[in-house]
């Protein structure tokens, strides 16, 4: 990125949304010495990477929320954004609170199901403590439908047979291929290994019947559950994977124009938002033709923070280029697919590479703070 910029007269930098691309847009903008305001509705990160790891494992949760305020002080500020008004380079907040901007990066992500995300409002113990809620609904489940074989059902699915090998744990997914389409063939054949070897029984190419009917996330013994091609069977516990969605809500009303039919921003190679050169869309919230996952967050905002510093000394600006995919899944604890720059890896290295740790190590050092 270059040397650091000192603060620079009338600018002033908002992020939106306190994400992976949130705090690397946050950090890199501090240890730039830019002015800026990182506004999240809650007070603490979520590492959702590892949210179904805490929703297996008693006492993990608290390693997988990171408070803002530790790290960011009184650039973080916490609140809902609710809109931008684009005349008047403004963020409006949820109660009306305002803050300007010169440059505004949004990066509000996706919202979908819990465990794998975590949307609701909450102070970081309450956070902590509806995963460590979860982990007893599937401890007294004897058995668990995981709903959705994309790379989050199928890592649910073994995240829970590793730490219960005693569980029936079966993994219902309306197509036949598992994981996202984006990986190699080999990759997603090696997946549907793993689970099948840890005992994970599979049901592909079936939808569940009425699931906004049934329970979720709460052990209910024998629970009926039928198929959209009549086969029935009984569950202790439904858990959903499916149906992410882009979080638009808070530049909706100022970005209509550039959004694209899923609510993602249209962005150019530089990731400015379309018809604004001066706002930055980051993470899954960027219509990018990519896997959404937060290593590309990452890589987003340093291009974001990079053009802006070089859009305020007049420099030409940098481009982001999607690569080839790099993508590792947690088998659970002890087993892991994945493959790096479009080459399939070798199990034992995914695990030793994510499967451990879920690269927790790394937001807790990119936040500057120590993990418990
Ligand atoms: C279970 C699971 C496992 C995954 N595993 C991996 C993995 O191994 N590797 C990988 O690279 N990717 C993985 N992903 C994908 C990854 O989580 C996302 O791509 C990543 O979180 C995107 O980061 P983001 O910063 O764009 O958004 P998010 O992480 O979704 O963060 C958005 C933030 O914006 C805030 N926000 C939203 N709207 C508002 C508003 N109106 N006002 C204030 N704040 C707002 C939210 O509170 C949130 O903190 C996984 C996803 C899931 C669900």
């Amino acid at each position: 990125m270059g040397g650091q910029v000192s603060s620079v007269e009338g600018v002033h930098v908002v992020v939106v949304g306190g994400g992976f691309g949130g705090i690397a847009a946050a950090q890199q903008l501090k240890s730039q010495g830019l002015s800026f305001t990182l506004i999240d509705m809650r007070d603490a990160f979520h590492h959702n990477v590892a949210s179904l790891r805490a929703s297996v494992q008693p006492g993990f949760a608290q390693r997988t929320f990171i408070p803002y305020a530790e790290t960011f002080g009184d650039s973080f500020v916490q609140g809902r954004v609710e809109r931008v008004d684009t005349s008047t380079q403004t963020v409006v907040l949820q109660g009306g609170r305002e803050i300007q901007y010169s440059h505004l990066i949004l990066c509000t992500g996706t919202d979908g199901p819990f465990p794998g995300k975590f949307n609701t409002v909450a102070s970081y113990q309450t956070a902590v403590q509806a995963y460590e809620d979860f982990v007893k609904q599937i401890q007294a489940a004897n058995s668990v439908l995981v709903v959705g074989g994309g790379s989050t059902g199928v890592e649910m699915a073994a995240e829970i047979k590793t730490e219960y090998p005693e569980k029936k744990v079966v993994l219902i997914h309306s197509r036949i291929g598992l994981c996202d389409s984006e990986l190699l063939p080999s990759v997603r054949q090696q997946a549907k290994e793993v689970l099948l070897e840890k005992g994970v029984e599979l049901l592909l190419g079936h939808k569940v019947s009425d699931l906004s009917e049934l329970p979720l996330n709460v052990t209910r013994r024998n629970t009926v559950v039928t198929t959209d091609k009549g086969q029935s069977l009984t569950t202790d516990l439904i858990i959903c994977c499916t149906g992410l969605k882009v979080n638009s809500a808070a530049y909706t009303s100022g970005f209509s124009s550039s959004m694209a039919d899923n609510g993602a921003l249209k962005v150019n190679p530089h990731l400015q938002v379309q018809g604004f050169s001066n706002v930055f869309a980051v993470g899954d919230c960027a219509d990018i033709q990519e896997p959404k996952m937060a290593y590309h967050a990452g890589l987003h905002a340093a291009v974001a923070v990079n053009n802006i510093i070089k859009s305020v000394s007049g420099k030409t600006l940098t481009s982001y280029q999607t690569g080839s995919v790099t993508m590792l899944l947690a088998m659970g604890r002890d087993d892991g697919v994945g493959q790096f720059n479009g080459v399939r890896l070798p199990r034992f290295l995914v695990t030793l590479g994510k499967s451990r740790d879920l690269l927790l190590w790394k937001s807790w050092k990119e936040m500057r703070q120590t993990q418990p």
